[in-house]
């Protein structure tokens, strides 16, 4: 927390009349429980690192690939626990560089990928566009694939499993790696939400063939946009270089292609802030978990609120979202009237979420009409149920913490009055 942003709470603290959770909710005409002049924390996250760095890039005249690029590669899988990085334009090119280096192509019988159907449409369309068959597969209360759900979805155009690891709550690895050994099957890690998540101290992408990383701007990790393909095996980590770099081969003469590639290389002005980045983020994550932990303790009690379920064998998580699910029936009142309280009441939750699962999108509707879908879980997180907030809320305070315990507990007190703010019309 900055100097700036801890003076303005004990000025506006000190003055602030006491409000409490049995005052008239702030939605409702009370007053709100925090002044909404006491900021939180914002994102991106920069200071004298990110611009010493990139002021040498810009100086130094090599703005393209280069020694910021690859150091940060060598960092970076040296972070992830993994021995190889291989840096690219987004998370999205990287989880197509995969599928690509998995051997997924357009024609007929299409390779299956089995997916979560709660994700963002990267994971599922990365598939597609190199020709395979996103197999849309339910969660479970981890919010990550349902290794029994998985089970049932596996038939001979299997391919892979791509799990994501939501929020940065690593999927059941062990599970889905049994399953794929016992199937003969590859699997690939989305790990666009979890820069630091460790499984059994092992750091996400290196718990499998590869794991794609995301850099864009309201990752926890970030360039304003990036990606990275994180593994342990070296050919793979040459081949999808190759697709990154035209492709290229390690020490082919430059004008020598002998693979299909793209171009989608990182230049050094990313290679300069991703390193500034990394060295912020184990203290960021840090901070992240032990607020993660005063939320999970002050919110775990509260009727009608479930926590996307943890698991001991992640023992480090990015918490790239802190997600909830609001049960209408047992809180009281609707997830948007929930956030419009909250947001009321000062603390700025997102009222942006997966609003769909991905099956429902226009262009799978339009690609896959056929599929039948049984994803209740799914279905509930995306139509009625997920709440989070960003990771950068995290950031704040512990007193920030108790803020948003105490909105939530206010919200909660006068939930069936709030009712009424959902004057959003019911899903036919
Ligand atoms: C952000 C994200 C991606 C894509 O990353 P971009 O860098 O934005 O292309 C893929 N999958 C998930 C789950 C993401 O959150």
């Amino acid at each position: 927390m900055s100097l700036r942003q801890r003076t303005l709470r004990k000025f506006y603290g000190l003055r602030a009349p006491q409000t409490g959770v049995h005052d008239e909710p702030a939605a409702l005409g009370g007053p709100a429980l925090r002044d909404k002049r006491i900021p939180w924390p914002k994102w991106p996250v920069h200071g004298t690192k990110e611009r010493i760095e990139l002021m040498r890039t810009l100086e130094g005249g090599n703005w393209w690939y280069g020694a910021r690029v690859a150091k940060f590669e060598e960092r970076y899988a040296e972070f992830q626990g993994g021995k190889y990085c291989v840096t690219c334009s987004t998370g999205t090119i990287a989880l197509e560089v995969m599928m690509q280096v998995l051997g997924v192509r357009h024609g007929p019988n299409p390779a299956e990928v089995i997916v979560p159907a709660f994700t963002f449409i990267a994971t599922a369309s990365a598939v597609a566009r190199m020709g395979g068959k996103p197999v849309f597969v339910d969660v479970d209360d981890s919010w990550c694939l349902d290794p029994e759900r998985v089970k049932e979805a596996i038939n001979e155009h299997t391919k892979a499993i791509l799990p994501v690891h939501f929020a940065g709550r690593v999927a059941d690895m062990d599970q889905l790696n049994q399953i794929a050994r016992e199937h003969d099957l590859t699997v690939m890690e989305d790990a666009c939400h979890s820069w630091g998540s460790q499984w059994k101290g092992k750091g996400t992408g290196a718990l499998s063939t590869g794991g794609a990383f995301s850099f864009q701007m309201f990752k926890n990790l970030t360039a304003a946009e990036g990606g990275a393909i994180v593994t342990d095996d070296e050919g793979f980590a040459d081949a999808c270089r190759s697709i990154v770099n035209c492709g290229r081969t390690k020490d082919a003469p430059w004008y020598h292609h002998p693979e299909l590639g793209s171009n989608a290389r990182l230049t050094e002005m990313q290679g300069a802030l991703l390193l500034a980045q990394l060295e912020r983020l184990p203290a960021q994550t840090a901070r992240r978990e032990e607020n993660a932990r005063i939320l999970d303790q002050g919110l775990s009690g509260i009727e009608g609120l479930t926590l996307q379920a943890g698991d001991p064998r992640v023992t480090r998580h990015s918490h790239h979202l802190y997600c909830f699910k609001i049960d209408e029936a047992a809180f009281g009142c609707s997830r948007l009237a929930f956030i419009k309280a909250c947001q009321a009441e000062g603390l700025p939750i997102s009222e942006m979420y997966y609003p769909e699962p991905v099956y429902n999108q226009p262009i799978f509707k339009q690609l896959q009409p056929e599929q039948p879908h049984a994803c209740p879980v799914s279905e509930d997180l995306a139509w009625r149920s997920a709440a989070w907030l960003n990771h950068w809320l995290l950031l704040g305070t512990s007193e920030d913490m108790q803020d948003i315990i105490q909105i939530v507990r206010k919200v909660k007190h006068h939930a069936p009055k709030l009712a009424s703010l959902d004057c959003k019309a019911g899903r036919e």
